[in-house]
């Protein structure tokens, strides 16, 4: 449908995030007529979408809106949307009162019904948002992701998106297989089904159906043909029970290469961040995987230096680390967050210097592992999906465990499955030669 009327959105933050802005600019091309442009000064709306888990997410928010203000054409309005949103509220118009509306991160769908309405404030995190306009989001031509919930019922003391998001929702099963099947009807091979939990899908539904669980669900995505890849994020511990592993361990279509956040190996911090699992589980979860699994890769996340943390805690999380063997770490080291609960834990602070000197030394104990672990792959030969033509004549993509590929190609090879043989690596990616 053409239209007059552009919207310019700016995505900070997650994956989740920016599957949220594609369904913004779903609702608001379908019921209000708007199209998407990539110039900000042509636009007749300018959305930000914003993210409280990371960065510092105030002061960039007002600063970016200042400028969107600034250099806006005539008349344009101004909407912030995501986490921030959720989190300040009616406080961001009262700072900056050129800002027309602010819709929270569990508000998506009221999107169409605020943004003519000057001063509109929706950030009820009851709203049921598992029902909304459904866009195909991708990552690129052959890669697809699918929200499957909103919300989260876990209340992990570092994180603010039970506070921001809500209690979790299920999208119903039909409406996400739905989507996949449209994603791929229109090119794409691979799906990231995405939720806060992924593992307690079916838990709730908003339409009061029976619960399912999240190994059904994989079951349903993978009959859909076309369809070669199915990869999720981010699945939690807890809820990786026998059923679940064994499916990912036999469905072909699952991605040989997991998340599991470890957050941290020491039993009594995993109780202080409400992560519900002790040491000894996330061992055996990923022993039990690894036994089933041969080639998986694991990744991981972490968090060092959460107020309270010892010396032995910390060494706990080394342990796991030696023994769980994580192909890729996201280290962080812990900052509090507004609207958490570890924000009161202030007096268990771990010092600013220790917190950095165990960060550095957990980077350097990754750094030996990837050493030893990369050129184990070269004279291997895999599949490779390829996703992209680079300027100096390689084509890149990734193997069915997510190594990221280069080899000497043509565009021909796009949204294609190619074997290379593995020639060179790097700690992050390998190189190699294509091969029949
Ligand atoms: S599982 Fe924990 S860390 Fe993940 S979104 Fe829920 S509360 Fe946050």
């Amino acid at each position: 449908m053409s239209s007059n009327k552009k919207l310019f959105i700016q995505t900070l933050g997650c994956q989740m995030n920016d599957t949220d802005s594609q369904h913004i600019v779903a609702e608001l091309e379908k019921h209000k007529d708007y199209s998407q442009t990539d110039v900000m000064e042509d636009a007749d709306l300018i959305i930000i979408n914003t993210c409280s888990v990371r960065e510092k997410p105030v002061q960039k928010l007002f600063s970016e809106i200042g400028q969107f203000n600034k250099k806006k054409k005539d008349g344009a309005k101004i909407g912030v949307c995501g986490c921030t949103a959720s989190h300040l509220g009616k406080d961001i118009i009262k700072r900056a009162p050129y800002v027309d509306f602010v819709v929270g991160a569990r508000n998506i769908s009221k999107i169409k019904d605020v943004v003519d309405i000057k001063g509109s404030v929706e950030i009820s995190i009851d709203n049921d948002d598992s029902m909304y306009e459904f866009a195909t989001a991708k990552t690129n031509k052959y890669r697809a992701s699918v929200n499957i919930s909103v919300g989260c019922d876990k209340k992990c003391t570092y994180c603010i998106v039970p506070s921001t998001r809500g209690e979790e929702l299920s999208i119903p099963v039909e409406m996400i297989v739905d989507q996949v099947q449209k994603s791929v009807n229109q090119g794409a091979v691979e799906v990231m089904l995405l939720g806060q939990n992924v593992n307690s899908y079916g838990r709730r539904f908003s339409d009061g159906r029976e619960k399912s669980t999240f190994t059904k669900l994989l079951q349903e995505v993978s009959k859909v043909e076309g369809l070669e890849r199915i990869r999720f994020t981010s699945p939690h511990p807890l809820h990786m029970d026998d059923e679940f592993i064994e499916e990912f361990a036999k469905n072909k279509k699952i991605s040989r290469c997991i998340h599991m956040p470890l957050q941290s190996g020491s039993t009594s911090i995993l109780k202080a961040m409400k992560r519900g699992y002790t040491k000894e589980w996330f061992l055996n979860r990923t022993a039990k995987i690894r036994s089933l699994v041969p080639d998986l890769r694991i990744t991981t996340d972490i968090i060092v230096a959460f107020p309270g943390e010892t010396e032995a805690d910390y060494q706990d999380t080394l342990d796991v680390v030696r023994e769980a063997k994580f192909d890729q770490i996201f280290n962080f080291k812990y900052s509090p967050r507004p609207g958490t609960e570890a924000l009161k834990m202030e007096d268990l602070a771990v010092p600013d210097k220790i917190g950095s000197a165990r960060l550095i030394e957990l980077i350097e104990l990754h750094k030996r592992h990837l050493e030893a672990i990369m050129p184990t792959y070269v004279g291997q030969t895999f599949s490779v999906l390829v996703e992209s033509l680079k300027p100096n004549g390689e084509v890149c993509g990734f193997t069915d465990n997510y190594l990221q590929v280069f080899a000497k190609g043509s565009d021909e090879l796009l949204g294609k499955f190619v074997n290379v043989k593995i020639t060179d690596n790097s700690r992050t990616s390998l190189k190699g030669e294509i091969v029949q």
